[in-house]
């Protein structure tokens, strides 16, 4: 993008002010805050503080990669760039226009190997860009407060496909999905949850809630509330990506969830160490009378540990990626 060039020549200019310093993200905004009237002048209100957002990012990516090539800071991050703007002004569209598909994950009952129910997921298959995963779209739409579109959308899907898999006489199974921290913010959150579970005929149980561990780290007062409004209104509330944080005992501490879902990063690496964590993360949440998830499941190795460690609900490509309704059953028929 033009703009991001722009910014690239420029910084390169004024850095040679400061030829023997080290790149710091202050110098950097410094330097974006000195030139941030002259952009808003040059592209106009409406686009420059998104742009101007993701062109700091992006910046400290490229200063993270020693600046190594501004070539691959052109093709690369301009494109990422140019996919985030478009995702901004096309968000509405996308809802609108079904762009936004609803991929299921399995979570199988470890206990019993049947499919216990599924992570809602989004994807955006774009005309022009092709298939984006969330990382191309939910961070810009987080930073523009703008995610609740997808997160009702989402909902939306789940109760669409109900009603059809209703009419087809075939059972269906309850949903978590993803709610932002800005959601509860942005838009009056219960209420669309409400409206949807009530406009096709769900019942409460059937939607789950899940905040990440990093949305609730400061334990605000706001957010304690929110989960309790969730439970008062009969919704079950997950922790997303326990442990991955830098307080998720403290937050454990101060919000009441009925399941923690415990981060991939614990059998990432797969160590001695990594197995003796989970397994006392299960035992603790079962004294606190709360049900554990645990996510990345990918060997048979890592699922038996699990058992073996009384997790109640394992989700991980070796069962199924998320998928598009119709191959969720193909894919699932062993464990219906
Ligand atoms: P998450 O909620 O932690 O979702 C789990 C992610 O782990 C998914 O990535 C899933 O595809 C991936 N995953 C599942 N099993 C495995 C496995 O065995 N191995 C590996 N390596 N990965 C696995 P995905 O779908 O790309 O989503 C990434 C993140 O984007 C999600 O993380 C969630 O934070 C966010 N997200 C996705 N859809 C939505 C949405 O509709 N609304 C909101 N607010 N956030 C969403
Ligand atoms: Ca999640
Ligand atoms: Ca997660």
């Amino acid at each position: 993008m033009k703009f991001n060039i722009f910014s690239v020549n420029r910084y390169e200019s004024y850095l040679k002010k400061y030829d023997d310093d080290q790149l710091t993200g202050a110098k950097s905004l410094h330097y974006f805050m000195e030139h941030y009237e002259e952009s808003l002048k040059q592209f106009g209100k409406s686009q420059s503080l998104s742009i101007f957002y993701s062109s700091l990012v992006n910046l400290h990516n490229s200063i993270k990669l020693k600046n190594a090539s501004i070539g691959y800071y052109d093709d690369q991050l301009a494109k990422a760039d140019e996919i985030r703007v478009h995702v901004l002004s096309q968000i509405d569209q996308a809802c609108r226009d079904n762009w936004l598909k609803i991929y299921y994950q399995p979570l199988i009952d470890i206990q019993n190997m049947k499919l216990a129910e599924c992570e809602a997921l989004s994807r955006w298959i774009d005309p022009r860009y092709g298939f984006l995963s969330p990382d191309k779209f939910i961070p810009a739409l987080e930073a523009n407060r703008e995610v609740y579109k997808v997160d009702c959308h989402v909902l939306e899907g789940y109760g669409q496909d109900a009603e059809f898999l209703r009419e087809k006489g075939k059972e269906i199974f309850p949903i978590s999905f993803n709610i932002s921290r800005t959601d509860l913010e942005a838009c009056n959150i219960y209420q669309k949850i409400e409206d949807t579970v009530a406009r096709y005929g769900l019942s409460r149980d059937q939607v789950h809630i899940e905040i990440t561990e990093s949305a609730l780290n400061d334990s605000s007062q706001a957010m304690v509330e929110a989960v309790q409004h969730f439970h008062d209104l009969g919704y079950q509330v997950w922790m997303d990506d326990f442990g991955s944080g830098y307080s998720s005992l403290n937050v454990l501490k101060d919000y009441h969830f009925d399941v923690i879902k415990i981060d991939m990063v614990f059998l990432r690496k797969f160590d001695d160490r990594s197995k003796t964590i989970v397994r006392n993360i299960c035992r603790m949440a079962k004294e606190l009378g709360i049900r554990t998830v645990c996510e990345g499941v990918e060997t048979q190795e890592q699922f038996d540990f699990l058992k073996e460690a009384g997790c109640n609900l394992a989700q991980g490509s070796l069962f199924s990626p998320p998928v598009p309704l119709d191959e969720l059953y193909k894919k699932m028929a062993p464990y219906l």
